[in-house]
């Protein structure tokens, strides 16, 4: 099978399962064209997956065609951007038509969930590698950055940390208990948390998304914003499953595990009622954002040992 047959069979169907009005040209040409819409400016961001590298070798191609264009959605998500479109660079061993045709349907599937139209790609032989650039759009002047936190700002994140990470360990598992489960769809099936991004919008002082753990990427904003952060970790959220099957490591994964792709944002405190009552996934308060810089971490039982070695310290460098 040609690159062209290719194209033809397996993406051109994946295209006009997921258009979008504002994809003007898709596939087929040198280049696609996109509108955008008058007062509005064009977020784009790009990542690529090594097989071996950024998930497992022989990962099903269902899975990966998903979980590939969830993360790159989920930078979207975190800017407070509209999903438009995206496009594909594959590099693949072999056209093997089995894989294809579980990879393509899964990938229209994922696209039509976050509404974001395959408008273009390329194609290569090679080790198994996939990149994809994400287009969406948001008003003029009010895309969620890194760099808006301001002390007095609450740090919020969306539902529960630390599933993705453990879920590593059952990756493998062949019948999976329920709660194994659970935790599997959050690595397998992540969710872009894209209502709640475009939600953000003129609320949230600043926003990312925890691909590399709470306590990395809370970092990197707090970096951006020139500030620092008390966390409380006793009010983490924990799934059931989690607690369940981590027991004592739970914490441990909320806090370092990354592939959650959670939103965490810092929000001015008057926005704080009306945000919970419209938020579609439940926000959980967990600190404070402070001048002084670096990220304090209150444990759990802080209150039993009132200001005696109740925190850790991270450095604005700590991963
Ligand atoms: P060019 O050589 O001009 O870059 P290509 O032969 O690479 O053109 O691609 C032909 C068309 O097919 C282009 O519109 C390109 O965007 C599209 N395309 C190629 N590979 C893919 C893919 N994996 N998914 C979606 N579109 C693709
Ligand atoms: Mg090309």
């Amino acid at each position: 099978m040609g690159e062209f047959e290719l194209i033809q069979r397996y993406f051109q169907p994946v295209a006009r399962d997921t258009a979008h009005p504002d994809v003007k040209l898709g596939i087929g040409d040198d280049c696609a064209i996109q509108r955008i819409p008058p007062g509005h400016e064009l977020v784009f961001s790009v990542d690529t997956l090594v097989e071996g590298v950024h998930f497992p070798s022989r990962y099903a191609p269902d899975r990966l065609a998903r979980r590939a264009l969830a993360v790159a959605a989920s930078d979207l998500a975190a800017m407070g951007a509209k999903p438009v479109c995206f496009t594909l660079a594959m590099t693949l061993p072999k056209a093997d038509a089995h894989w294809l045709e579980r990879f393509s349907s899964e990938l229209a599937q994922a696209g039509r969930e976050f509404g974001l139209a395959l408008a273009g790609g390329d194609t290569t032989r090679g080790p198994l590698t996939l990149t994809i650039q994400v287009h969406g759009t948001v008003p003029e002047g009010q895309a969620l950055l890194r760099s808006g936190a301001q002390p007095g700002d609450l740090v919020v994140v969306s539902g529960t940390l630390g599933d993705a990470a453990a879920a590593l360990d059952y990756l493998e598992t062949g019948a999976p208990s329920q709660y194994q489960q659970t935790l599997l769809d959050r690595y397998n099936r992540p969710q872009p948390r894209l209502a709640l991004g475009q939600l953000l919008r003129n609320r949230a002082s600043a926003a990312i998304d925890i691909s590399d753990g709470l306590l990395a990427d809370l970092g990197h904003l707090l970096q951006a914003s020139g500030c620092g952060a008390v966390i409380d970790a006793g009010r983490i959220p924990l799934s059931p499953a989690l607690r369940d099957l981590a027991g004592e490591e739970a914490i441990g994964h909320a806090l370092r595990g990354g592939d959650d792709y959670e939103l965490c944002f810092t929000l001015p405190a008057r926005f704080r009622d009306a945000l919970h009552r419209q938020s579609p996934i439940p926000l959980q308060v967990i600190g404070d954002v402070v001048a002084e810089p670096g990220l304090t971490l209150l444990n759990a039982d802080k209150h039993a040992t009132p200001g005696r070695s109740g925190y850790e310290h991270f450095g604005a460098d700590n991963d």
